[in-house]
């Protein structure tokens, strides 16, 4: 068998590689084939090979992927889908039921928001959105109903507020609460959420894990059988599945995860140190700068503070709509985590759902997404782009 030994004792970088990734035992491929099917021949009326019946149900290649992420996170199943929205609203699904409440942060992901407020509201269920750095007002919006999910995103989006995962999971499993953090931002190579204390992780694949803006996907990790078999069953009777070369592309991705994370995150501090100070801007929000307010607990849950930061202009609006449209090598474009450097303009990109809500980005405020090109020329972009507003 081509299988490794205790893949459990092996370090993060060499999971990454070959955890899932046995080469083809029948021609010696060392890359795993893309399952190209949608169906699979049966040796007489159920006589299955491997268990694979129908796509929809189990296709080998999303397989791989699923083993390697359960494996990264520290979770004992994964499941992957076709985008990072189809994965939280499975696991949405698969937990909620009308009357039961939702507590997340005042600074999720516009599109988690969205997904919670549009759709599951109307469906019955509470939400309530509380600062997640204020522990209390957190312990008091947990209590306030029957809450069976705290939501917790860190590093949040686009301010990079930090949360502090062990205490919301104590607070969230003194009141029986599900906690679920979305990954997304850290990655699993920089936050172990799961080590940590929550119940399960959601990914949009789309950003660090895929790492080269070519690929949508989602994930599902969870660390309980019961829950598993609830989200698998959602995965197979929904179905909005990842499909096998989409489930390639991000294992391909992944390989790189921790060199590529590396690199982020020595790129994004250097660019934040370079523009503390500078007299276009008001504000720096990198976890990574010793005065960010959630630095400390930043240091504590993650490795490194990751590739991503934003900066609120001095000249308010117009200022940050000329930097955004005057970096050259920082492409404007929605999205994040891949090798190359994006900026967005968040009230009117990533964050227009949220516009006139309290989860409402200040119109002065850009993004910028750290790619992995050599830092001198992205710092020097940067400046040339503030001499210009
Ligand atoms: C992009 C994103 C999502 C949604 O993922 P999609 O793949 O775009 O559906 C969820 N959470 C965070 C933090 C994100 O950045």
């Amino acid at each position: 068998m081509p299988e490794i030994t205790a893949p459990e004792s092996l370090g993060f970088s060499t999971r990454a590689i070959r955890v899932g990734q046995e080469f083809d035992p029948t021609t010696g491929a060392i890359i795993p084939p893309v399952y190209l099917t949608s169906t699979f021949v049966q040796d007489g009326i159920g006589g299955f090979r491997g268990g694979y019946e129908y796509a929809r149900g189990g296709n080998p290649t999303r397989d791989s992927l699923q083993e390697l992420l359960a494996s990264l996170e520290g979770g004992s199943h994964a499941y992957s889908f076709a985008s990072g929205l189809a994965a939280e609203d499975t696991l949405l699904r698969a937990v909620l039921q009308p009357g039961d409440n939702i507590v997340m942060g005042n600074d999720v992901y516009g599109g988690t928001h969205r997904l919670v407020n549009r759709v599951f509201v109307p469906w019955g269920v509470g939400l309530s959105t509380v600062d997640m750095s204020d522990l209390d007002a957190v312990r008091d919006a947990v209590a306030a109903s029957k809450t069976a999910i705290l939501w917790i995103e860190t590093p949040s989006n686009p301010l990079m507020k930090i949360s502090d995962i062990a205490a919301l999971a104590e607070i969230g499993h003194a009141n029986g609460a599900l906690v679920v953090v979305d990954n997304t931002f850290a990655s699993p190579y920089l936050q172990q959420p799961i080590a940590l204390g929550a119940d399960v992780i959601v990914h949009s694949t789309t950003k660090y894990l895929g790492g080269h803006s070519d690929v949508l996907g989602g994930a599902v990790i969870v660390n309980d059988l019961e829950l598993a078999e609830k989200v698998g069953f959602l995965q197979f009777a929904v179905g909005a599945v990842s499909g096998p070369l989409d489930a390639w592309l991000t294992v391909r991705g992944i390989k790189t995860l921790a060199v590529r994370m590396d690199r982020h995150s020595a790129n994004a501090q250097e660019i934040a140190e370079g523009l503390v100070g500078h007299p276009a801007l008001d504000a720096v929000y990198y976890p990574g700068l010793p005065d960010h307010p959630g630095h400390d607990i930043a240091a504590r849950q993650m490795s490194a503070f990751g590739g991503m930061l934003s900066v609120a202009l001095t000249g308010g609006a117009v200022a940050a709509r000329k930097f955004a449209e005057s970096t050259e090598l920082f492409q404007l474009a929605e999205s994040l985590g891949g090798v190359e450097s994006l900026i967005g303009y968040p009230t009117e990109m990533t964050h227009a759902s949220v516009r006139g809500t309290e989860l409402e980005v200040p119109d002065n405020v850009i993004r910028l997404s750290v790619g992995i090109e050599d830092v001198d020329d992205l710092l020097a972009d940067v400046l040339r782009a503030l001499d210009q507003v």
